[in-house]
């Protein structure tokens, strides 16, 4: 084995920034993280080739003079922090001193800056650790900092980044994440000379959740707690509104977007009882907490956090969340038709396993079936008991039926009478585009009309929703393009459709729609939905004699 040398510093440098940057997104976050630090209250952000080629961010906070600008690239340099004693208690985004240096390592870094005492700014261009350039400037106050051709010396890492709408989306996924932790911080994004983005500042939290994430925030379940060891603030979406993973949820804590098992666990015990397995609320999660009760530094890129004292501030955050997530203030919005209000006014108190009135409704008209919780449906045939589980058996089916679509069958359609508009935010609209050739294989007829809307021509006849709405959800869960993985994107695809397009489990149907979703689904080869659920349960006479003994 060869002989253990300590190796050269640059080459240090440029493994740790391995860790840390790995794609312009990151670079973005970094550097946005440096800018909120020095307390600016407006980020300007230029970007060429998705960040590949130009990532150029412009801020009006505290500035750098001379003195601090000459050192500020270079590794383990922070004003953030000086002891150990300060590690225990981080107030900042940043605090490793390591990101200017990680990001010189690995492009051509210039930064201009000018703080509140100095007449005139300093420009500073480095490269790993070598100092190219300086000079003096008119600079305003605060900082522009230029990343050109990111890892333009580490061509495999060049290589290995994903097309440049992909990138885009990523770095906007990025931006999205700290404008909702900070309506007070206007942001500003251009890309190849286009205003992609223009935040304005805010006082209200709820406001710019509602314009980054283009929902209503009046449809959510708003819960805030205080207590001496913490505050949170979240917003949930009501039962109707759930995604099979979690993309739709934002965490925070100290204003930090993080990643924490703990908090996934908590909100997925939260909300439990009120969803099916497997399926997650969209939601805003923001925890205010003394910072010596998180360790924020357990992970290269600081998303990940944990918590001291975690089993009590868990108990106490479940107790609230669940309060108020299933308490009966809550009123599910699941636009029950007049039919069956109707039926409900008259029903009378059954006992779990009673028939209910809407099962003996369809036993007097002789259905060959039974319906029980407008949920399942149980049939007998060829001495099988069958029971079908009404969304997942629908979701299959459709499945089934997007699959053949994208892989050539046409779709059945039909034209919308007045073609709708959907607005998205700039990442929603590059992942529309990703996927739209797939979207109109089955039948959601639509196109790019203006900078980040769609106009929607026609849909498929199965769809029983709203098509806006709907679509709404289904673009939440797209996924970035792929083209290694296309078959995956198009699986993903389907099953999002599918799941969202499918009754749901409390929906009632009709004789007809029962005992077609019966014919249907006793046609299909592997009756599993896309999330691997079966959908039909079947037993057999021999086992049920086996039971009875006989
Ligand atoms: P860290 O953020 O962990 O301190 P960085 O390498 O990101 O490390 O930055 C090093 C130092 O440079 C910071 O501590 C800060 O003093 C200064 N700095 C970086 N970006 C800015 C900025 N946009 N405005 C003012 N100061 C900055
Ligand atoms: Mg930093």
């Amino acid at each position: 084995m060869a002989k253990i040398r300590e190796l050269p510093p640059e080459v240090q440098t440029r493994i740790a920034a391995g860790e840390v940057i790995e794609r312009p997104a990151s670079v973005l976050k970094e550097l946005i993280e440096n800018s909120i630090d020095a307390g600016a209250s407006e980020i300007d952000i230029v970007l060429e080739k998705a960040g590949k080629n130009l990532i150029r961010i412009s801020d009006n906070g505290s500035g750098m003079d001379e003195n601090d600008l000459l050192v500020a690239y270079l590794p383990h340099t922070t004003s953030k922090l000086s002891s150990l004693d300060d590690l225990e208690g981080i107030r900042t985004l940043g605090f490793r001193g390591e990101a200017l240096a990680s990001i010189a390592s690995v492009s051509h870094l210039r930064i201009e800056s000018r703080s509140e005492g100095e007449e005139i700014g300093t420009y500073i261009e480095v490269e790993g650790r070598q100092l190219l350039k300086k000079g003096k400037l008119q600079h305003k106050k605060g900082t522009t900092v230029e990343v050109k051709r990111l890892f333009y010396n580490i061509p495999v890492r060049r290589r290995f980044l994903k097309s440049d709408s992909t990138e885009l989306a990523w770095i906007l996924d990025i931006i999205n994440q700290f404008s909702l932790a900070y309506p007070e911080i206007a942001f500003i994004l251009y890309h190849e000379k286009k205003e992609l983005l223009r935040l304005e500042k805010t006082k209200n939290l709820a406001e710019r959740i509602e314009r980054v994430l283009k929902i209503k925030i009046n449809n959510f379940i708003f819960i805030e707690h205080y207590n001496p060891i913490f505050k949170l603030k979240a917003w949930f979406s009501r039962p109707e509104i759930s995604y099979p993973d979690r993309k739709a949820q934002f965490f925070y804590v100290n204003r930090r977007a993080v990643r924490s098992s703990m908090l996934y666990h908590l909100v997925s015990s939260a909300y439990r009882e009120i969803l099916p397995p497997n399926r997650h609320l969209q939601l805003i999660f923001m925890l205010e907490i003394e910072p010596k009760l998180v360790d924020v530094n357990i992970h290269p890129t600081k998303r990940e956090v944990k918590f001291r004292r975690e089993k009590e501030i868990y108990d106490i955050l479940l107790n609230v969340l669940k309060e108020n997530l299933t308490a009966p203030k809550v009123i599910r919005e699941t636009g029950k038709s007049f039919y069956q209000e109707e039926i409900k006014e008259r029903e009378i108190p059954l006992q779990e396993n009673q028939l209910s009135l809407s099962q003996l409704k369809y036993q007097e008209e002789k259905a060959s079936f039974l319906y029980y919780k407008d949920t399942f449906i149980i049939f007998i045939r060829d001495d099988k008991i069958n029971i079908i589980d009404q969304h997942s058996a629908h979701e299959h089916i459709l499945f089934e039926k997007l699959m053949a679509n994208i892989n050539g069958q046409l779709p059945e359609k039909e034209k919308l009478l007045l073609p709708e508009i959907i607005d998205l935010n700039p990442a929603q609209a590059i992942r529309v585009r990703q996927n739209i050739l797939l979207l109109n294989k089955c039948g959601i007829e639509m196109e790019e009309f203006g900078e980040n809307s769609f106009i929607l021509r026609a849909k498929p006849t199965w769809l029983k929703q709203d098509i806006k709405k709907f679509l709404q959800d289904v673009i939440l869960e797209l996924e970035e393009d792929n083209f290694k993985e296309l078959e995956e994107q198009k699986k993903k695809l389907c099953a999002s459709l599918a799941c969202h397009a499918a009754v749901k489990k409390g929906d009632r149907l009709s004789i007809a729609e029962a005992e077609k979703l019966i014919q249907d689904i006793t046609k299909t080869k592997i009756p599993y939905c896309p999330h691997g659920r079966p959908a039909i349960i079947t037993i057999d006479l021999k086992k049920i004699e086996k039971e009875f003994l006989r």
